[in-house]
Formats: C-alpha cells, structure tokens, sequence
C-alpha cells in the first residue's frame, strides 16, 4: 500500500506518520526529514536547501527528484510507502506518477491560525527528531531519548506564513490533480490525535482489505 500524507505545513503530518507507519508497515519517506538530515551532515546538498528552507521556500524540483528516487530504490520501500511532504508540486506529482501508483492521499485540513499557533508551539529532539508541543509537553528533555528539545528554525510565524502561501499556491492544486483520480480522502486535523489516528487506520484497514480481496 502506498500512501500520501497531504496537507498545509504544521497540519501534523509528520506526527500521524508516526503513528500510523508501525501498524502498517509502510516506510516513512518525510523530505523535509531528509534535507534537515542533510543539513546536520553539513553536505552541499543540506547547505543548499537550509536557504531555501528558511525562507519557507521550496527546495528545486530536482535536487527532489534526485532524493525521492534514491530512496525509493531502497529495501524498506519495498513494502509499501508513506510519503510525508512530497509531492509538493505538480511537477513532483507528474514524476511520481512514472515511479509509483498511490492507493489513498490523505489530505490533513488545518487553516492557517491553527498552524501558525502550532508551529509556535512545536519543539523537535535535537537527538531523535520527536516532535513535541510546548503547550501538552512543559519538559525540554525528550521522553524517548532524553535528548534536548528544540525549536526548529522556519518554525517562526513570519516563515508560517510564508509556507502557508506557498502550499495555497504550489501544493493545493494537488488536491484537485487527485480528485480527479478519485483517491482522496479528507480528515479533519483539528481534533485530538488519538481520534485522527482512529480515523485514519480505519480507512487503511479497509484499503488493505480491499488490496487483500483484489489479488
Ligand atoms: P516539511 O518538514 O515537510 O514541512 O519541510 C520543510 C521545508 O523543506 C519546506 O518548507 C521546504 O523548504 C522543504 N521541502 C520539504 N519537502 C519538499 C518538497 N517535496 N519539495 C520542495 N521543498 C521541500
């Protein structure tokens, strides 16, 4: 089963990724993980990216391309895939048609106040990527590695900003590019996580079923 994780940035898809990836054995592809990665490694590809990344731009196409479909070639993806943060484009959507065919892309709806007031309030493990709110979560330790937790640098409200625009105008044509193919389905991101989770796995289960009948 493969899947898209579609929504305005800070609609949480990184946090359901995280609880929905073990249940259904998919391989979590997240690119922003993957250029911050990068980034750490200090490599020209990550210094590159960090500009466009704090000014809440989108990275070019093609240094991408290039990333998603390294991955894609790697064992873990074998099984089936949940791509978090790409496709952002329809160009990167057109390419990932040649190299996967998607079962369910599903769209987090957030508005623009909600994210903004959560990407204020988001902090990461400098150490194992965790993601925390300041708001549920007062320690600055990390409770799976104890590693410190951070503010990530385009988590400003100027840079929200920005990246909201930018999904409105780049990434929500999406959302009709896969109407049309008749595979989206919408859940609504302002609700408790275990509720979204609930919703979510409900819907995988029942693709997974209908994969299971098909072969
Ligand atoms: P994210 O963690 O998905 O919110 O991504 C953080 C930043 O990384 C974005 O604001 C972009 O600058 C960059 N980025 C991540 N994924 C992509 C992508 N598929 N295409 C272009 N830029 C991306």
């Amino acid at each position: 089963m493969n899947i898209i994780l579609l929504g305005p940035p800070g609609a949480g898809k990184g946090t359901m990724a995280e609880y929905i990836e073990n249940g259904f054995n998919l391989d979590h592809i997240s690119t922003g993980d993957m250029l911050r990665e990068e980034i750490k490694k200090g490599s020209e590809l990550g210094k590159s990216a960090e500009k466009y990344m704090n000014k809440g731009e989108l990275v070019p196409d093609k240094v991408i391309l290039g990333m998603i479909e390294m991955r894609l070639k790697e064992k873990a993806a074998r099984h089936g895939i949940m791509l978090d943060g790409f496709p952002r484009n329809l160009a990167q959507a057109k390419a990932l048609d040649k190299i996967a065919e998607i079962d369910v892309v599903i769209l987090l709806e957030a508005t623009r106040e909600l994210v903004i007031e959560r990407a204020l309030n988001r902090r990461v493990c400098a150490e194992c990527g965790e993601v925390y709110s300041a708001k549920l979560h007062k320690s600055k330790i990390c409770d799976k590695c104890g590693g410190k937790l951070i503010k990530r640098d385009d988590d400003t409200e100027e840079t929200m900003n920005k990246r909201f625009d930018v999904f409105e105008e780049s990434t929500a044509p999406l959302i009709d590019y896969y109407k049309k193919k008749d595979i989206v389905a919408i859940i609504n991101a302002d609700q408790p996580i275990k509720f979204e989770t609930a919703a979510i796995s409900g819907m995988l289960d029942y693709i997974k079923y209908e994969k299971m009948v098909a072969e």
